[in-house]
């Protein structure tokens, strides 16, 4: 069968790419290996239960996903600008004061940080806000731990009580090894915007931008198994051609044949649900686990945020532990329940476990990141495309960005319709 482009991949970046190349009118066909569109941003019904691919949340100044998505029709439950930290038994609620004042003094008597780490981060909230995203990126890259400790000169407490779990959260590594550029862009997000969960769930996400595309376009259930010359072969023997192939996959999920150098690096997290008959935590907050050698690094109740996401009067909790849990599930539930009870009380020991999702590729290597690419990044060979987080960073609005970028390459090179 012959079309104009075909995409491989209905993640994130490709449905965005999928969404250009149709604007300038390309016909697209788009082949995913799953029954669903989404890729790493999906979610599960388990009993009445909404479980998200892993704790993710979506920021709502990312500018990729303002220009996209409808947030109104995604009604979006939006998290506190702050957190609540757990730290040697007790509980502490910190927030941005200029936003959330009625945590002012919370915040200011926590054990995050001193005063004067306060000031510091004030400070650089003010410049970050008025720093353009580009210039971030044009930053020279250096590890995110270094920066907060040589270069913003914030306090080992501020760092140990915040910074590190809070961060380690996003990266999905607790070194903070992660690049400072994106350290600087993600805090950038979170002073402008709001960390944020559709009401339906995460997958409503791709949902919004895969009704867009009509119906017919994406074909589920499609494994490619090889691409050759203007040509997919899928995993049943069918057969697509085309004049440009997108390569819009999970950087794992392409062959070394494709790009020799893609980073396979990644980082990795399980995260374990929970239901229970009494939320732990009141309110939209995420709750970080400031103990050292700490097994669970961030939980929350996104029912809580919606209503939608556990049935009846039942809470759901979300519980992450950064990599790949690999001891049996009695261990680990027993384990976050040793950890949490000290905060939640005996109420730990009903909760009941829903299940576990271990995702051993969450989020590429992020070392190096970046936010523009130059043709040659996303052209392999005549023909021949690639998009995805893995070329930019790792984020929603990095995947849909490569993906926009790669739309734009296609329509130079392959010429408008
Ligand atoms: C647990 C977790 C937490 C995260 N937290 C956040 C967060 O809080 N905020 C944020 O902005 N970002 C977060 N992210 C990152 C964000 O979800 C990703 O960067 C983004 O979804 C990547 O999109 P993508 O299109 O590049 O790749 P993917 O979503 O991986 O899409 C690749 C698609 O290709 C398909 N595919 C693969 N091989 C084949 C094949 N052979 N044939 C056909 N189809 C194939 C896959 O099934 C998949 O649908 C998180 C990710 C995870 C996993």
């Amino acid at each position: 069968m012959l079309t104009d482009v075909i995409i491989v991949g209905a993640g994130l970046s490709g449905l965005t790419a999928a969404l250009e190349l149709q604007k300038a009118g390309k016909k697209v066909v788009v082949l995913e290996a799953e029954d669903k569109p989404g890729g790493r941003v999906s979610t599960e019904k388990v009993d009445g239960f909404l479980l998200d691919k892993g704790f993710q949340v979506m920021l709502t100044a990312y500018p990729e996903t303002q220009k996209y998505l409808d947030y109104r029709k995604l009604r979006l439950r939006q998290f506190i600008p702050g957190a609540i930290l757990l730290k040697e038994g007790t509980k502490h609620k910190v927030a941005d004061p200029r936003r959330v004042p009625s945590l002012f003094i919370s915040t200011l008597l926590s054990p995050a940080g001193t005063f004067s780490d306060k000031m510091k981060l004030l400070w650089l909230s003010q410049r970050l806000q008025s720093k353009p995203i580009v210039d971030i990126f044009k930053q020279e890259e250096k590890p995110t731990m270094e920066v907060l400790r040589e270069e913003y000169g914030f306090s080992r407490k501020l760092i140990d009580n915040f910074l590190q779990p809070f961060m380690a959260g996003i990266f999905l590594e607790t070194e903070l090894q992660t690049s400072r550029r994106m350290f600087d862009f993600t805090l950038k997000m979170f002073i402008e915007g709001y960390a944020a969960l559709p009401e339906m769930g995460m997958e409503e996400i791709p949902r919004q931008l895969s009704k867009q595309l009509g119906e017919g376009v994406i074909h589920y259930k499609s494994k490619v198994k090889e691409v050759k010359e203007g040509t997919v072969r899928l995993t049943s023997g069918q057969e697509w051609s085309a004049p440009a192939i997108l390569l819009a996959t999970e950087a794992c999920g392409l062959t070394n044949d494709y790009l020799p150098e893609v980073k396979t690096n990644c980082s990795s997290i399980t995260t374990f649900y929970f239901s229970a008959d009494k939320t732990p935590v009141k309110g939209p907050f995420l709750v970080l686990n400031t103990k050292p050698n700490r097994f669970v690094n961030h939980l929350c109740v996104p029912s809580e945020l919606s209503r939608a996401y556990a049935p009846g009067s039942k809470s759901l909790i979300s519980v992450s532990v950064i990599g790949i849990v690999e001891q049996n599930n009695q261990e680990a539930i027993k384990h976050i329940k040793q950890e949490l009870k000290p905060y939640f009380g005996q109420q730990v020991q009903d909760w009941h476990h829903i299940k576990n999702i271990k995702i051993r590729y969450a989020l590429p290597d992020q070392r190096h990141v970046q936010q523009q690419l130059a043709d040659s990044s996303i052209c392999l060979s005549p023909g021949l495309y690639v998009c995805g987080d893995h070329l930019l960073n790792g984020s929603i609005n990095g995947a849909m960005r490569s993906g926009a970028f790669a739309a734009e390459v296609i329509i130079r090179k392959e010429g408008k319709v």
